[in-house]
């Protein structure tokens, strides 16, 4: 049957998209922190960041539901819900982060967030992390190097090597990522370039969770600001409490960014994004440009939205995220004691990265176990996902509402999976 659907699923989709695991699971329902197959067998999702407060969370259906059958429709009408989301939204934001411009998608809010800044500072310039992944339109693809050589770059595109405290060999982090950043924008002007922004996962994601310490941005974003740029953190990732104890990944640095992007676990799988910005970014955005999005917070997305901001204040989830991330990674910090194979356990609250080595002095990359252990965890009923320049960093983002039973049996299969390996 799931030959069937494969075969099918090219004929019909083309070539471009590509599936996960190389027995590609087939899901059927979700609840919780749970996924079904079509035999009913449940999966422990860790995998991704969108089902934020659970997977088909009651109160995120019956506000979803109510609104559906009240009103949606584009978003060039006056109605309430947006304007009772957007305060609610901001709320979440320091005061200097005032206006919100609401979009379906990250890449599309990520894209939105470029043509700001280029208004707003008159540059053109953006300088992302090696291997960041901030969207799929034509402008942010070229600022998404994960995407790899079948996206060419122009001069405009400068990347620096993301912080990574494992592999750092004790050097200053901090200062050799604003140095690696001030290199970037002197290059970019001996081309005749303004720089116009720094965008940055405040967790850095596709890089590979790394071991980051919490402020290592806040020199680089000096930096930019110096030569006339913005920042923009992206928090596609790691934002609406992921981080545990704090809403946004930025907080962990105790920077105020200019432009902030956000977008997954805001609809909990209802397609919703959106830029938050200072207001004099929005005015001069707005001054120059017209900007429509047809389903950007339209009724239902904004009615979803605010149960799912309900859902995080009402069952304590930040609290829950800094909780169970932090037993969590003490139980894979204990696996490690065990098993060679694990060189470093980090992350911040829900946000839970593993790296997998050869060998501990040298530090060498164990790319092929780490993909033959994210299958095996996939048959043993335990859904994560791979990332960094090897892919053998275990990247592990559960719903935020993973118990503390949850995160046993995660350690428990993953400390019977690399027995097994
Ligand atoms: N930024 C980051 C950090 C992301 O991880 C993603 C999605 N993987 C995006 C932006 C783009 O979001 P979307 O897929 O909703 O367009």
């Amino acid at each position: 049957r799931e030959r069937d659907l494969i075969a099918r699923r090219e004929r019909l989709l083309g070539p471009a998209y590509r599936l996960f695991y190389t027995n590609p699971l087939h899901i059927v329902r979700g609840e919780g922190v749970w996924l079904y197959d079509p035999e009913g067998r449940p999966y422990l999702d860790a995998y991704n960041n969108v089902a934020c407060v659970g997977h088909s969370h009651p109160h995120v259906v019956a506000a979803l539901s109510r609104q559906a059958a009240v009103l949606n429709t584009h978003t060039r009408y006056l109605h309430e819900t947006i304007l009772d989301y957007a305060e609610k939204l901001l709320a979440k934001f320091p005061k200097e982060l005032g206006n919100v411009m609401f979009t379906c998608t990250g890449s599309e809010a990520n894209d939105l967030a470029v043509r700001a800044a280029k208004a707003y500072t008159g540059g053109t310039g953006f300088i992302v992390t090696e291997l960041a992944y901030h969207g799929v339109t034509d402008a942010v693809s070229q600022l998404s190097p994960s995407l790899g050589p079948s996206v060419p770059r122009g001069d405009h595109v400068r990347t620096v090597p993301a912080p990574d405290l494992y592999r750092s060999g004790g050097q200053d982090v901090a200062e050799v990522f604003a140095r690696n950043v001030a290199a970037a924008i002197e290059d970019m002007r001996a081309k005749g370039i303004k720089p116009a922004a720094l965008l940055v996962d405040t967790i850095l994601s596709s890089d590979g969770v790394l071991s980051d310490p919490p402020g290592f941005l806040a020199k680089a974003v000096d930096v930019i600001r110096a030569a006339g740029g913005v920042f923009i953190a992206d928090e596609v990732q790691p934002g609406f409490g992921r981080t545990g104890a704090q809403m946004w990944g930025f907080e962990r640095h105790g920077l105020l960014p200019d432009m902030v992007t956000v977008g997954k676990p805001m609809g909990n799988g209802h397609p919703m994004a959106a830029m938050i910005a200072k207001p004099d970014i929005v005015q001069a955005f707005g001054r120059t440009s017209r900007y429509f999005n047809t389903f950007g917070g339209n009724p239902v997305s904004c009615a979803v939205g605010m149960a799912v901001l309900e859902v995080i204040e009402r069952e304590g989830l930040m609290e829950n995220a800094r909780q169970v991330g932090a037993s969590m990674r003490r139980g894979l910090e204990h696996l490690a004691e065990k098993h060679s194979i694990i060189g470093d356990v980090r992350g911040a609250g829900l946000f839970v990265g593993v790296e997998l080595v050869r060998d501990r002095t040298s530090r060498e990359p164990a790319a092929q176990e780490t993909a033959r252990l994210i299958n095996d965890m996939r048959e043993r009923g335990v859904l994560i996902s791979g990332a960094g320049p090897h892919a053998n960093i275990l990247k592990i983002r559960p719903p935020l509402v993973f118990s503390e039973e949850n995160a046993d049996l995660f350690v428990a299969t993953l400390d019977d999976a690399l027995a097994a390996l």
